[in-house]
C-alpha cells in the first residue's frame, strides 16, 4: 500500500475509508476515498497546481496554519496521478 495518497499526498492511514474504492468495490491501495471512487478520481479536470490549493483551502478549513498546509501539498505535483 502506498504511504500517501498519490494525488492528494494525505497519509493513508489518516483517511477514515482506509483508501479509495475501484469500479469492481475493492479498496485503491494508492489513492485516498477522498481523490478515488468507484474507479474513478474525484475532482475530474483539476491540474495539480488546483488540487494543491483545494487541499490547503480544506486543511486551513480544520484550523491548519496556511505555511504548514502548504508544506504538506507541496509534493502534490510529483505525485503519480499528476506526473505525465
Ligand atoms: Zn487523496
Amino acid at each position: 500500500m502506498a504511504k500517501s495518497c498519490q494525488s492528494c499526498g494525505m497519509p493513508m492511514k489518516r483517511d477514515p475509508d482506509g483508501g479509495g474504492t475501484m469500479a469492481d468495490g475493492t479498496k485503491s491501495i494508492e489513492y485516498c476515498s477522498l481523490c478515488f471512487k468507484n474507479g474513478e478520481f474525484l475532482q475530474v479536470g483539476l491540474t495539480a497546481t488546483e488540487m494543491q490549493d483545494f487541499c490547503i483551502e480544506k486543511m486551513t478549513e480544520c484550523k491548519v496554519p496556511k505555511f504548514i498546509a502548504w508544506l504538506f501539498t507541496r509534493g502534490i505535483p510529483k505525485l503519480k496521478r499528476w506526473s505525465k
